[in-house]
């Protein structure tokens, strides 16, 4: 007889996932299976399961790439031992031999595969990962507050990386969600002064309790603020809106840098003067590195980093979806198997 996990499929657009007994997967050379412990729940997992993006494989297909569990057997050539707690992001793998790769860059290479988009996710109850991608969890941090920087985490700690802060630096921080509150806490670990932008009067108080030097609602009281600290070194967007991109223009100091990491659904548009006059630099960025991953577990072990977290048991993997959908998640939800 097969031995047979729980697992969410998603299988139409916009339906539940639906829960049922599969085969445990088998770890292939180089793999290892994950009995999963915890599963952050990710806008990316929203935007296949609403088709708003296509996933490239067929579907009954298992989503969920923000997964902490232990390794409970492994492939050929693997050297982590059974037991060992570990973290699964987004890029299931990259090929480790293209320029990308070779320059640090393996998150933009193009023969790479993403958890839950090629292969299967973490939202079921063991999942196959590849050994070279996986992240070790220290014992001081548990399972369900880890699984959110897997994904969350990194990529606002990536983000604020490429803004280059050093001490003395103002940043400013658009859209004071999961990930906005991670950036909020990274620029000042660079030396910034952090201001946080958000529509929602109630996220200023969360962004001034993680350490913001000021908060604001958008509008001319903000930039008049920023303004008055000399502009902003750094703007980082983790709000989906054009109108963000805009404001970006009317805060910058000279020599700024905007760094993009929301997907609003229009393009925006600026004219050539407007970059080259201050010589701003426009930064695009997704997800982290292995070592972007590293990093951020370990000032969240250190206590740096902390996260907002509301959890559920798995099989409440569809309330946390459609909560999220709904912009009623307040913070990171993860789900406990
Ligand atoms: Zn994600
Ligand atoms: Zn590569």
């Amino acid at each position: 007889m097969t031995e047979t996990m729980l697992a969410a499929f998603y299988i139409e657009d916009n339906a539940p996932l639906e829960l049922r007994q599969t085969a445990i997967p088998t770890p292939g050379k180089g793999e290892v299976l994950v009995k999963m412990e915890s599963c952050g729940v990710c806008h990316t997992d929203v935007h296949f399961w609403k088709g708003e993006d296509e996933l490239p494989r067929e579907k009954p297909a298992i989503l969920g790439h923000e997964g902490v569990g232990t390794v409970v057997r492994k492939g050929a050539g693997v050297e982590l031992a059974d037991g060992t707690r570990v973290g699964i992001g987004f890029v299931f793998k990259a090929c480790g031999t293209c320029r990308e790769c070779r320059r640090g860059y393996e998150t933009y290479c193009r023969n790479s595969q993403a958890t839950g988009v090629h292969v299967e996710g973490c939202f079921s109850e063991y999942v196959v990962a590849s050994a070279d991608w996986v992240t070790l969890i220290p014992e001081e941090l548990s399972s369900e507050e880890a699984a959110p920087l897997l994904c969350a985490g990194v990529t606002a700690y990536s983000a604020v990386r490429k803004a280059q802060l050093e001490p003395g630096s103002v940043a400013v921080i658009f859209g004071l969600g999961g990930l906005g509150q991670y950036a909020i806490q990274c620029a000042q670990l660079f030396g910034a002064t952090v201001i946080g932008i958000d529509l929602d009067p109630a996220k200023l108080e969360t962004a001034r309790s993680l350490g913001a030097h000021a908060a604001y609602t958008p509008g001319n009281d903000a930039v008049a603020a920023i303004q008055a600290l000399g502009g902003a070194d750094a703007c980082l967007s983790f709000a989906p809106s054009p109108q963000v991109f805009r404001s970006m223009f009317d805060l910058a100091a000279p020599t700024a840098r905007f760094i993009q990491v929301a997907l609003p659904n229009q393009p925006f548009s600026f004219a050539a003067a407007e970059i080259i006059d201050l010589g701003i630099t426009i930064i695009g960025s997704a997800d982290g590195t292995r070592l972007e991953r590293d990093q951020v577990i370990q000032l969240a072990k250190e206590g740096k980093i902390r996260s907002t977290i509301k959890t559920l048991p798995f099989v409440d993997i569809n309330t946390a979806l459609t909560a999220l959908d709904k912009g009623q998640a307040d913070g990171r939800l993860v789900v406990n198997y």
